[in-house]
């Protein structure tokens, strides 16, 4: 299959410059990367239920009989609106079209049909808006795929048939035989037919199995050969801790959990012969800063120069603020250098970092330009980890001779996942929130309610607190998508006019978004509607409300972050998931956030209910994108683990050749991690 990815996207029929245009945001450019474009998802029309049942399960398909058709009725505009009644032999439902005529007419009555989408149900009446239709015997599973721009579905699916074509005969398979026997995992031609284009649902589930695998292998591989490569490196050894030193500076007192976690660091860099190379997990409010300015008081105090990278201007700053307070009384000397620094000042900073004058620089990515150089840096520490690739942490450590690191991560991942995606690193984990932190209280309702949410934060406003609304595109009845701005612009005109609304989503630009979540920072505005780009680990101690429109979109561990903003100050928070979703496990996953504040056991029950693919698929984590892994179970997840040891004890470099596809497809996935995307 390698050659595949020597032949451009644009060599297939119905591609041309623009849909190659269109490919290439998805990460296509070739004939062999298209292949590894996997469905996001199947409609699977194979086995159709009734309408009862439907409407307890998310999207499904239906099969049902169409009894009556009502007179099509304008609303609003030039939108017009048809209904049918359709029957399953015991249940009657109402389904409806928007403006889409010629679906409607085309339905017979006293016909049968295939229905595809989400049935709702108000008490006794069923109804279902703008489904797919068939006829009656089109029992097919069907791909859907991620689509970008005026790319569809559908045009993939024919770029995909085509590709499939062109598949050698024998396709190469970068998992040799021995371990496919082992772990019962199909060929790799088999699972890229039936990944695309599957003979049965029991065949997507082979493929899905095998590509995960694969996956998950090729990423253990790469991670071990990372981890490998930094044990070589001598450390630089501190003579001793200053932990007690830097108690005493302190306006309260460590927890149990933060104490160890230093105790861990300290201990690193006393005695391990490699450089230290420790994750720090904690629960949003666990503490991680303090923990990262006693390690790098004591690395300072051993004669070592400190970098912390945080992953934007804000954060940079607040900690170079809470830093300086902490640090007042002593010998420390701190900077502060990021993008907007004055030039002048920045020279001066640089100078005296090459110089060995300042102890602990804080920063933003800045950090790692090429003309920052230091005297003798020896810690390095990277706040919100998720935030920088692989390959910019690699770039700040090639500053110093192998300095030690940490990362801390804000993203509770449960313990078994932690130590196979970050299995280059040592872990610590702040399980314990520091003493007299309020519960924010967590509700779940549905749309109906919105008027008495709006209300609530009208309440809140006018005693002065803040809040957000977190709007991911909105879905309405007809499928158009309401962007954050829209969404922001209804509640200025209408129920929120006395308020001050911001808009922040993704489109903007760095500096723009850093604008207005400093200003919101500072209090000028009252309500601040966001996509899901809320800065991480921004402390507005002020914001009391957070409100999460369709809150069944995200993961757990998402809302678990997103609810993270609120709860900071003295005042009771609250969260407000609004979701219209009716499936029996989305609301049981949403409830668990009503019922906990603590983020390893939502991230425990997220993996147990979703599997794990919100920690591989959210990138949470820093490293390459991940595409079946989404798809996997917890045992392909050890599976792959194991594999990946057996192959590296058979062969470390990999220099076999039944090991040469392994890493021809390990190369590609990190190449991938790179890219300056998730500094944005
Ligand atoms: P995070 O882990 O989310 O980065 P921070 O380091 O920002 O959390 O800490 C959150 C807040 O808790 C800060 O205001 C910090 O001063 C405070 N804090 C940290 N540790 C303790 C502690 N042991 N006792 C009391 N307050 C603490
Ligand atoms: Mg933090």
């Amino acid at each position: 299959m390698a050659s595949l990815y020597h032949q451009p996207i644009k060599s297939l029929s119905g591609v041309g410059t623009k849909k190659a245009e269109l490919f290439g945001k998805l990460g296509v450019n070739s004939v062999g990367e298209l292949l590894r474009l996997y469905p996001r998802t199947y409609e699977d029309w194979s086995n159709p239920v009734g309408i009862a049942r439907a409407s307890e399960l998310d999207v499904c398909c239906v099969r049902a009989c169409v009894e009556r058709k009502l007179p099509p009725a304008r609303i609003r505009g030039n939108m017009i609106v048809y209904k049918l009644l359709v029957c399953d032999g015991t249940d009657d439902m109402t389904v409806t079209f928007f403006n889409q005529k010629y679906v409607f007419e085309k339905l017979e009555t006293d016909k049968e049909y295939l229905f595809y989408g989400t049935v709702r149900s108000s008490g006794i009446h069923y109804t279902m808006s703008s489904p797919a239709v068939a006829d009656k015997g089109s029992d097919i599973i069907k791909p859907v795929y991620p689509q970008t721009g005026s790319l569809t579905s559908k045009q993939i699916e024919n770029a995909m048939k085509q590709a499939i074509r062109l598949l050698p005969e024998k396709v190469n398979d970068p998992i040799p035989p021995e371990i496919r026997d082992r772990f019962e995992l199909c060929g790799l031609d088999i699972a890229i037919r039936n990944i695309h284009f599957p003979e049965s649902s029991e065949a997507v589930v082979r493929a899905k199995k095998r590509l995960a695998f694969e996956e998950l292998l090729i990423l253990q591989l790469g991670l071990a050969r990372l981890s490998s490569g930094r044990h070589e490196d001598t450390a630089q050894h501190i003579e001793k801790a200053y932990t007690d030193e830097f108690v005493s500076l302190l306006p309260f007192e460590l927890t149990g959990a933060q104490t160890r976690a230093i105790g861990q660091c300290t201990e690193d860099m006393l005695t391990l012969s490699h450089p230290m190379n420790r994750l720090i997990q904690g629960d949003v409010g666990s503490g991680k800063t303090a923990v990262a300015a006693a390690v790098c008081y004591t690395a300072a105090k051993n004669g070592m120069q400190c970098a912390f990278m945080a992953p934007t201007e804000i954060l940079a700053a607040q900690h170079f603020e809470s830093l300086s307070e902490l640090f007042k009384n002593t010998d420390i000397r701190l900077s502060l250098l990021t993008g907007s620094t004055k030039a002048a000042q920045k020279r001066r900073i640089k100078d005296e970092l090459i110089l060995g004058m300042t102890d602990i620089v804080i920063g933003t990515h800045a950090l790692i330009s090429e003309d920052v150089e230091f005297a003798k840096l020896g810690l390095v520490v990277t706040d919100e980890q998720h935030r920088f690739g692989v390959a910019q942490r690699a770039a700040l450590i090639s500053k110093g001779n192998s300095p030690h690191i940490m990362v801390m991560s804000a993203t509770p991942i449960p313990r078994t996942l932690a130590l196979m995606i970050f299995g280059d690193l040592d872990l610590s984990v702040l399980d314990e929130l520091p003493p007299g932190r309020q519960k924010v209280d967590t509700y779940l309702v549905d749309g109906e309610k919105r008027g008495r949410i709006y209300n609530f934060i009208k309440k809140h406003v006018a005693l002065g607190r803040q809040c957000y609304i977190v709007c991911p595109l909105v879905e309405q009845n007809d499928s158009t998508l309401v962007s954050a701005e829209e969404y922001a612009e209804k509640l200025r005109n209408t129920v929120l006019s006395d308020c001050r609304i911001e808009v922040l989503h993704g489109k903007m630009k760095a500096a723009e978004k850093e604008r207005i979540m400093s200003g919101f920072a500072a209090g000028e505005a009252d309500i601040l509607v966001a996509t899901t780009v809320i800065e991480v680990g921004v402390n507005v101690p002020n914001a009391t409300v957070m409100v999460i429109e369709n809150a069944d979109r995200f993961g757990l561990s998402q809302l678990h972050q997103l609810r993270g903003r609120v709860g900071r100050g003295k005042e009771k928070s609250y969260c407000i998931m609004i979701s219209d979703v009716q499936g029996q496990n989305s609301l049981e996953r949403l409830r668990v956030m009503c019922s906990t504040n603590d983020g390893f056991k939502i991230a425990d029950e997220d993996l147990r209910l979703r599997g794990p693919g919100d920690f591989f698929g959210s990138r949470q984590h820093g490293l390459p994108e991940l595409k079946t892994a989404k798809l996997s179970d917890m045992v392909s997840l050890s599976d792959a683990g194991e594999a990946a040891r057996m192959i590296i004890e058979d062969d470390p470099e990999l220099s076999e050749k039944k090991y040469r596809g392994l890493k021809f497809e390990m190369e590609r996935l990190f190449a991938s991690v790179g890219s300056s995307e998730r500094l944005q």
